[in-house]
């Protein structure tokens, strides 16, 4: 009987699995029946984002966590698939640092060049799963949104691929309840214009409160506070932005800060992280993690170890993100076909725990990049995945945390070389300080309206329309 393997969820992660079987299939190889579900009306994932906040049109938890202005935070040559380049997509070299709705395109672009959006049905949701042992097979009940029609399917392999940065961690925090100005999780936010001339409280000291902080500071906030729980950024922030210890209460407008220090707030951004969710999961097939570089019970980050028919893809805290899916999805394809054979359950745990101490051990920014891309060594290794230099994104990654610690505004307008091509990345038209839209159209097809002294002239021209 040909295999029947589930996907739950068409982002990134999803569609990757789904190009994983199309790049066997294109090589000769038989492919199982696959069915993904995704909820959302198209595929893309945390890409796909919309204006809505809190319940979709569906009633359902808006699933992006995205918003206006939201520039790639990494350079695009750490992300590149080594099998569709960036050249490949956009016809020219682009700049390293490019907006979301750029970085939509290219990862639409290389689904759409196959045929996989016929196994996708979306507005779908997961809602239930169950495991029988004696079959082997998962039972999985999802219900058509459009139509509230519930459907039970049933698979040999099941992918979980939905995202862990959707459900947000919301702490508790004395006094804020009757905090007067706004109080919104970095879930819900989708822009900073309105916190013009406003200071701003950020709660939380990695990307979200860094990249929410800085969009404030660029859309005219007085001031920019940050409050961290385990240690400062550290950056050499702008005028008017500070770091302060962690909040211990609101009083009215006013937030104590650890320290001992106080400031009045006209609005608080709790930047406070994201739970891993599944509710679609019972309890014994739920991976439970914090966010980190190698969740405990996966392995190779992927293989539910007591249960080897369920996979998880980008379950993991990511420097890589886009490559590393793939790479992982080849890898969770070969066990599935059973291309590749898996160890017994005690040396696939032994494995964990050398990834666990190490991951335990890991003492920077640097050594945590060079750990992920030693994962992604021994993923790559395993399939046909096309390799590429793990090396040099290595030291990329390396460049962009020494570019934010030099210009924590200005990281973006580096430029950085393809690993996949060997093209240079050309500087964008707009520094990101200035770039006031950030449309494909207008990233594409040059400024007419943004105010940049600096670099107009010096590039205008210089690309070339589509
Ligand atoms: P997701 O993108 O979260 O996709 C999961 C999919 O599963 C969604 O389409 C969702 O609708 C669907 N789904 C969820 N539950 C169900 C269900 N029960 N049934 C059916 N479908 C379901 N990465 C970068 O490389 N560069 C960046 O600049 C960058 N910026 C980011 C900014 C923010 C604010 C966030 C939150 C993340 C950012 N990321 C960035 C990381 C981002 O998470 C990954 O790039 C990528 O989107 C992860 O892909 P995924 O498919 O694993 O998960
Ligand atoms: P994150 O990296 O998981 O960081 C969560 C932060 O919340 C940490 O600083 C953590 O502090 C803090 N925190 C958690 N609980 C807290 C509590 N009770 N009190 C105080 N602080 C608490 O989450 P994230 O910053 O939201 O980033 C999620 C993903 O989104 C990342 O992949 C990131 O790259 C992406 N992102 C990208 C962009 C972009 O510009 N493209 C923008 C935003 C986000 P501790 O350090 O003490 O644990």
């Amino acid at each position: 009987m040909t295999l029947r393997v589930g996907i739950i969820g068409a982002g990134p992660s999803g569609m990757a699995q789904l190009r994983a079987f199309e790049s066997a299939r294109k090589k000769g190889a038989d492919i199982p029946e696959i069915m993904c579900f995704e909820k959302q009306g198209d595929w893309g994932g945390q890409w796909n984002s919309s204006w809505r906040t809190g319940l979709d049109e569906h009633g359902e938890p808006v699933h992006s966590s995205m918003y206006r202005h939201l520039w790639s935070n990494g350079p695009k040559e750490c992300l590149e698939f080594s099998d569709y380049s960036f050249d490949e997509h956009f016809g020219r070299a682009i700049s390293s640092f490019p907006p979301r709705e750029v970085l939509f395109d290219y990862i639409k672009g290389r689904v759409e060049k196959s045929d996989v959006r016929k196994y996708v049905q979306f507005n779908t949701v997961a809602r239930h799963t169950s495991y029988n042992a004696e079959t082997e097979e998962f039972t999985l009940t999802v219900e058509n949104l459009a139509n509230g029609t519930t459907t039970d399917h049933v698979f040999d392999k099941l992918v979980v691929s939905t995202g862990h940065f959707s459900i947000p961690e919301v702490p508790e925090f004395k006094g804020i309840n009757s905090f007067p100005g706004e109080v919104l999780h970095a879930h819900d936010f989708r822009g900073a214009e309105r916190f013009a001339a406003k200071n701003l409280l950020m709660i939380g000291s990695s990307y979200s409160a860094e990249d929410i902080g800085m969009q404030a500071h660029k859309m005219g906030a007085a001031s920019v506070t940050f409050s961290y729980r385990t240690a400062p950024m550290g950056f050499d922030w702008p005028e008017n932005t500070v770091e302060r210890p962690l909040v211990t209460h609101f009083k009215g407008r006013t937030a104590h800060f650890s320290d001992g220090t106080q400031g009045e707030f006209d609005a608080v951004v709790l930047c406070t992280g994201y739970q891993h969710k599944y509710p679609f999961l019972p309890s014994e097939l739920t991976l439970k993690s914090k966010n980190v570089l190698y969740p405990a019970n996966l392995y190779k980050g992927v293989v539910w170890q007591q249960n080897t028919n369920l996979f998880y893809l980008g379950a993991q805290d990511q420097y890589y993100t886009f490559n590393m899916f793939d790479a992982q999805a080849w890898y969770a394809r070969d066990v599935m076909i059973g291309a590749i054979e898996l160890p017994s359950l005690a040396e696939r745990e032994a494995d964990i725990q050398l990834w666990l101490e190490r991951q335990s051990a890991l003492p920077d920014h640097n050594a945590e990049a060079d750990f992920q891309s030693d994962y992604l060594r021994e993923l790559i290794a395993a399939t046909d995945y096309p390799p590429f230099d793990l090396d040099s994104v290595s030291q990329l990654f390396k460049d962009w945390m020494s570019h934010k610690e030099t210009d924590i505004l200005g990281y973006r307008d580096m430029v950085h070389r393809s690993v996949v091509t060997g093209t240079m990345a050309t500087k964008h038209h707009t520094r990101w300080l200035n770039a006031m839209d950030d449309s494909l159209g207008r990233y594409l097809h040059g400024p007419s309206q943004d105010v940049d002294t600096g670099t107009l002239a010096a590039v205008t021209g210089e690309f070339s329309a589509k």
